[in-house]
Parts: C-alpha cells; sequence; structure tokens
C-alpha cells in the first residue's frame, strides 16, 4: 500500500512537473504578447507537434536523448530536470502521510497542501527562467497557505483547545522567511532580492508553521542557492527556486529535524 501510494506521488508529480514546465511557457509566451501556443504541446524550436510518446515525463526525454525528434535541436536539460524534482519532491511529501490511516481532515489538508506544492513548483520553474514571480500564482499560494493554517489550527483547536503557541509558533516562522525578504527588499530597493520573494516566503512560513523549521529553510535556501549560484557569479540571485527547494526537503525530513531540534534522538 505505502509503496504503490509513494510510486504514484512519483509518477503524479513527475506529470504535473511536465505539465507545468509548458503552462510556464504558455503564461510567459501570453505575457509577452507573442503568438500563442496551441492546445498540443510543441517543440519550441522548430514548432512540430508532440506525439504522445514523445511526451512522456522523463522516459521520453531519456529516449530521445534530450532533442526533439524532428529538428533534433535540444530540449534542454531543464525539462528533464524539472520532471525529477517534482517526482522527487510529491515522493517526499508524500513519505510525510501515511494513506491508510488518515482522517477526512487530514485528506483535506493533504489536498491543500498538494495545491500549494503546484503553485510553488510553478512559480520556482518561472523565477529560474525569467527571474519573475507571477503575481495571481503569488496570491493562490498564499491563499492555500491561509486555509491550511486555518485547518491545521483548527483541528488542533479540537484535540487540545485553544493555545497561543502554535500561533506564535507560526507568526515566527512568518516573521522569519516573509520579514527577511521584506527587509531586504526594502533596504537595498530592490537591488538584492525581487517584490515577490517576501510574499513567497510569507506563503512558505504560514504552510511550516514552525519557527525553528523556518530558520532551517532560510539556511537551508542561502546554502543550495550560493552552493549553485555563486559560480555563476550573477549579481542578483533569483530565490524563488531555491526557496522552494528548501521548503520540500524541511517538509519531507519535518519530523526527523523537529525531533533532532527538541534532544529526542539525543
Ligand atoms: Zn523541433
Amino acid at each position: 500500500m505505502k509503496i504503490g501510494f509513494m510510486v504514484l506521488m512519483f509518477v503524479v508529480g513527475a506529470v504535473m512537473g511536465s505539465f507545468l514546465s509548458c503552462q510556464a511557457w504558455r503564461l510567459r509566451y501570453k505575457e509577452q504578447g507573442k503568438k500563442k501556443l496551441g492546445k498540443r504541446s510543441v517543440c519550441l524550436k522548430c514548432g512540430k507537434q508532440l506525439k504522445w510518446y514523445d511526451n512522456i515525463p522523463i522516459i521520453s526525454w531519456l529516449m530521445l536523448g534530450g532533442k526533439c525528434r524532428a529538428c533534433k535541436k535540444p530540449i534542454g536539460a531543464s525539462e528533464i530536470v524539472i520532471e525529477l524534482l517534482f517526482g522527487l519532491g510529491f515522493l517526499g511529501f508524500g513519505s510525510t502521510v501515511d494513506p491508510s490511516s488518515m482522517s477526512v481532515m487530514n485528506w483535506v489538508i493533504f489536498g491543500f497542501m498538494l495545491a500549494l506544492i503546484l503553485s510553488l513548483g510553478f512559480l520556482a520553474i518561472y523565477d529560474a527562467r525569467w527571474r519573475e514571480l507571477p503575481q495571481a500564482v503569488l496570491i493562490f499560494a498564499v491563499i492555500c497557505a491561509i486555509i491550511i493554517v486555518i485547518l491545521k489550527q483548527w483541528s488542533l483547536f479540537s484535540v487540545v483547545g485553544f493555545s497561543w503557541g502554535p500561533i506564535l509558533n507560526t507568526l515566527g516562522a512568518v516573521a522569519i522567511l516573509g520579514g527577511t525578504y521584506l527587509v531586504l527588499y526594502l533596504l537595498s530597493k530592490g537591488e538584492w532580492v525581487g517584490d515577490g520573494d517576501w510574499i513567497l516566503g510569507l506563503a512558505l512560513g504560514l504552510a511550516l508553521g514552525d519557527s525553528w523549521l523556518a530558520l532551517i529553510l532560510l539556511f537551508l535556501a542561502n546554502f543550495i542557492g550560493s552552493m549553485i549560484m555563486l559560480p555563476k557569479k550573477q549579481k542578483k540571485i533569483a530565490f524563488g527556486p531555491f526557496l522552494v527547494v528548501a521548503f520540500i526537503i524541511v517538509i519531507t525530513f519535518a519530523e526527523f529535524l523537529s525531533g533532532f531540534l527538541s534532544g529526542k534522538l539525543w
């Protein structure tokens, strides 16, 4: 059961990665006022429609050796990287739940988390390609995160009654992730980070709901970001993708990390 669920999560993740990578191009073309891409997937170089068997995530890319079947121009490594990362992200998040013992409320929260992860994934793709975070998707992510907070607090409230602890913990996480990027944005007048980063941080803080995990996320995102970007010597780093990758890592290992922080593992 659990293994079947994990395989399903990976496959769904890879398919969604492939789909959202396409949707990112569609939105970009629309925002740039270029001619619309058709309903079916096409090669961006030669415009030829893809056959269904050239559209299977990961597998098709490997079979074609990363080249278009018609014009032989490279499809780009980003496609397979996105599909793999989405597959792994879904797998990681899927590993944190036990589908055989989940309540209706757990499934509802699970559903909103998936919606949040999809919107975050889309933002990461868009930010990595064009250094922009589309506002409508940012707002969607924040709304998902707010619903998750309300549902989590509600289910906690129904078990242990009201307490300030979890609320303050969530506010701390929001201050750490949203606040840091807002301060950086205001201090540098938009030179170091973009105006969307703090809204992304706000969504991540809300969904995470834990100040310590938020600190780890912040550290991880900057660590991965500088490891990958420093050798390239770019002035402005698009932090979005690293924040999203760090978020997935932190929620996947949240239980382990929380145990580690409270000293349960020693
Ligand atoms: Zn082509």
